[in-house]
């Protein structure tokens, strides 16, 4: 897949957030988050009330095993930090939630991805499908506004890739475009361009070729 980006609209993410493409050599010289022998599980965190999705959270344990190529596993629940909650936005601070639990990752985590139920908002955004950060680690992701299964598993590869440190992708048509609504979020292929595929293989070792979820349609 090697589609080239049309230009933004007014209200999406590229006309909004001037981004600095990521060459692969750029990658491979600030990469702060590489699979090594002792460290290489993707761990799925429920928070919450996010707990009782266990269906959900078993297809994207199964989904993560398949798109980074890392041994998955979902985390027993631990309760929602609720020192992320801003009560004048009525929503949870990502930002608040990823470092709280940066510390608690376990040694052997490559990734640990939070899961929340509860909306989300971050530094400068209003609200937030999910972040990931590229030094710790961690990352969250919110199902608050995502209402299916699909969208669920597409948001986590796209988180998991940050927390690798692979920055948005500003040129190609991607999976790692950033998406500012649930219409642009619609519209962003499920799979890596090769630049980007080459990134997670780099880091993981990931072998597998195949394009695991159907084509987002077109916008
Ligand atoms: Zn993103
Ligand atoms: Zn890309």
């Amino acid at each position: 897949m090697e589609h080239r980006l049309r230009p933004p609209r007014p209200d999406e993410w590229r006309a909004l957030f001037r981004e600095r493409p990521q060459s692969f050599e750029d990658y491979v010289a600030t990469c702060a988050n590489r699979r090594t022998p002792g460290r290489s599980a993707f761990h799925l965190q429920p928070l919450g009330r996010a707990a009782c999705r266990g269906e959900l959270l078993e297809r994207m344990r199964a989904h993560a095993e398949d798109f980074f190529g890392l041994p998955a596993r979902v985390g027993a629940p631990l309760p929602m930090i609720e020192e992320g909650w801003a009560p004048e936005r009525r929503r949870h601070n990502a930002s608040i939630l990823i470092d709280r639990l940066a510390p608690l990752a376990p040694d052997d985590a490559l990734v640990l991805l939070a899961v929340v139920e509860e909306d989300l908002f971050a530094r400068g955004l209003p609200w937030v499908f999910g972040e990931g950060n590229f030094g710790n680690r961690c990352g969250v992701l919110s199902l608050a506004r995502l209402e299916s299964a699909e969208r669920a598993l597409k948001l986590m590869c796209h988180e998991g890739c940050h927390v690798l440190s692979i920055a948005h992708c500003t040129v190609r048509r991607c999976l790692m475009q950033g998406s500012n609504s649930l219409r642009e979020f619609d519209a962003t292929p499920a799979d890596l361009c090769d630049l980007d595929l080459r990134k997670l293989r780099w880091n993981t070792g990931r072998t597998s070729e195949f394009h695991v979820l159907p084509a987002a349609p077109r916008a």
